[in-house]
């Protein structure tokens, strides 16, 4: 991924955390992700609306995502103690895999579990509530050329087809002049487009809808589509859309965040620009670690230490988490 489809991307994802929906005519509660999908598609952008009463019900289970394998104990965990193999549907592979993930989430404290004669058996901890309205995708292509319009009309297509999320967007740069027409039109109809203008930085108007998008219908049957669905959210609520910093370099010397409009964005001092995860690296060649007196000085947040960088996304990440709404701070 170039610099600037990364920075992009993180300029849109911060974007949409201040003004989702971009028309503005519902208020509505959110969480924002970045890189989350299934095996064959992986969106830039993940708005996932919810209900947020249930979301409040969903701290229960607490900050990290539960997996598939947890999903399938806690939404079917019973109020009263049970043999787990008489609680739980038929996972429809080995029950030892089922055991296995039994004493992980009781581990994690998202179900109760205890053994009677030989038996294992489970008990909820509270009702895993359905938090989940709409799930949005956004694909996100600053520079929408012709042959990247061909491949996102196929991407998108696929989205349509499937119906997985609930709406599918572009997001592209604004340009100066009109979206070329042409290369709109081998879009699919039912895809959204939004123009965003990130020049002065992310602003909660930085971005304007030139297209809107149709509701998409399912071709999954539901039972399916809604587990997929909980774990593309389950997967957004635990990462966000701030966990880049994980395949980055922060403790590297040169690591900074910069200001940008209502958002932060990394900056390499020493390449002095906005640099992608895939050059901030363990190969980066200018890669120097912090100097160790560093760590001992509570330093601000441009030049590091890296822990303080990553403990900073991390709060930031939670704040958004509990508040699923318009988020004020970059
Ligand atoms: S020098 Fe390399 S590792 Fe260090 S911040 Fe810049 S890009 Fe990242």
């Amino acid at each position: 991924m170039a610099s600037s489809e990364f920075i992009y991307e993180l300029q849109v994802c911060r974007w949409a955390e201040l003004a989702w929906p971009p028309d503005d005519s519902t208020s509505s509660s959110y969480l924002v992700a970045r890189q989350l999908g299934t095996a064959r598609r992986r969106w830039d952008t993940v708005v996932v609306e919810v209900d947020p009463q249930a979301l409040a019900f969903r701290h229960q289970f607490g900050d990290r995502e539960l997996d598939s394998d947890l999903l399938h104990i806690v939404r079917h965990a019973p109020a009263e103690w049970t043999w787990y193999r008489e609680a739980l549907p038929d996972p429809g592979y080995p029950w030892r895999y089922v055991r296995e993930a039994i004493h992980r989430a009781a581990a994690r404290g998202v179900v109760s579990k205890r053994k009677n004669r030989n038996r294992i058996q489970i008990k909820r901890i509270a009702t895993y509530p359905d938090w989940v309205t709409r799930v949005i995708a956004i694909e996100n292509k600053p520079d929408l050329d012709a042959s990247a319009a061909r491949q996102l009309a196929d991407q998108l297509e696929y989205d349509v087809t499937t119906g997985l999320a609930d709406e599918v967007w572009l997001a592209t740069q604004q340009t100066g002049q009109q979206v070329e027409p042409a290369l709109l039109e081998s879009l699919p109809v039912e895809a959204g487009i939004l123009i965003t203008d990130f020049d002065g930085g992310v602003e909660a108007d930085a971005a304007s809808v030139e297209w809107y998008p149709n509701r998409l219908s399912a071709s999954m049957d539901d039972e399916s589509r809604l587990t997929r669905r909980l774990e593309l959210a389950e997967r957004a609520y635990g990462r966000g859309w701030r966990s880049y910093y994980e395949t980055m370099r922060p403790d590297c010397r040169f690591f900074e965040l910069r200001p940008n409009g209502r958002g932060l964005l990394p900056w390499c001092a020493a390449k002095q620009c906005h640099q992608s995860s895939a050059v901030c690296s363990g190969a980066c060649d200018a890669f120097e670690p912090e100097p160790p007196a560093w760590r001992i000085r509570g330093w601000p947040i441009e030049g590091g230490p890296g822990k303080a960088i990553k403990r900073l996304l991390d709060v930031r990440a939670r704040q958004a988490r509990n508040s699923t709404v318009a988020f004020d701070q970059p």
